[in-house]
């Protein structure tokens, strides 16, 4: 599933390319997505002038040149691919957009989990919810003490819920809890000042080197141009249940945490 670093690195490829292109048809083949394509999505787009592709949380943010904005979510295997224009459509493309350089922008997603949707700027807030941006200055060390105070709830699940920090998922959480020395069942409300400060760091650090390496592709992901990122590389914990921890050799343990797959290392965390 794409989290903040995929996302980042297809806004940061389309980017340049799309910025004042045309739109200059949309085909829809399938409007079943996990919330229905609007039934006057096409006439939304057709005609519009692209402004430069951005994003926040986990969706693609791209201002059109009426006001309104194009949101896409890719959901659990969205990909959004610029390519050339003569092509077969493959079976899941379910969106296709032709540009004016005659250059296509293909929404493909089998599972059919994304979202896209064209807004006027001030419905986006609304859409992609109140969390802070993983990324976000704000989102400070102190923002996040204060944040688990009184919560029930574990780090690891305080930390994916996207009402509260937008972007992270379940690859990127098990990984900086991992630097961070906190292992994802420790209670959100037993987290210290000096816990927040590292996870908080970690996040970042994280997160950079992900956006630096394309991203991680574990099963679909791929970018804007169809290429795969290559961050699964540099993984300590996810999905290594079993294997030896990188940083001490302690094999990794897999455990479900509120129905997600964890993986920590039990002598580096805590
Ligand atoms: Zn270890």
């Amino acid at each position: 599933m794409p989290e903040l670093p995929e996302v980042e690195t297809i806004a940061r490829g389309l980017a340049p390319e799309l910025e004042g292109r045309r739109i200059t048809g949309v085909v829809v083949r399938e409007t079943r997505l996990r919330a229905p394509l609007a039934p006057d999505f096409a006439q939304r787009l057709v005609g519009r002038r692209l402004g430069r592709m951005g994003r926040t949380g986990k969706y693609l943010v791209t201002p059109l040149d009426d006001g309104h904005v194009w949101l896409v979510h890719l959901g659990m295997t969205g990909r959004l691919t610029l390519g050339g224009a003569r092509r077969l459509a493959l079976v899941h493309d379910h969106v296709e957009l032709a540009l004016d350089d005659r250059r296509t922008l293909v929404y493909h997603d089998p599972r059919r989990f994304g979202r896209l949707d064209v807004l006027a700027a001030s419905e986006v807030a609304r859409v992609v919810g109140p969390g802070v941006d993983a990324l976000d200055a704000t989102l400070t060390a102190g923002w996040l003490f204060a944040r688990s105070r009184g919560r029930r709830t574990s780090a690891k699940a305080l930390l994916m819920d996207q009402r509260e920090i937008a972007g992270l998922g379940n690859i990127y959480v098990n990984e900086l809890l991992f630097r961070a020395g906190v292992r994802p069942r420790r209670r959100a409300a037993r987290l210290s000042r000096a816990d927040c400060t590292r996870l908080v760091g970690a996040m970042r650090a994280v997160l950079d080197e992900a956006i630096a390496r394309g991203g991680s592709s574990i099963s679909d992901y791929r970018d804007g141009f169809d290429r795969a990122g290559s961050f699964q590389e540099e993984h300590v914990v996810y999905d290594r249940a079993g294997l030896p921890c990188r940083r001490c050799a302690t094999a990794i343990r897999g455990v479900v945490i509120t129905g997600r797959s964890s993986f920590y290392c039990p002598a580096c965390q805590r």
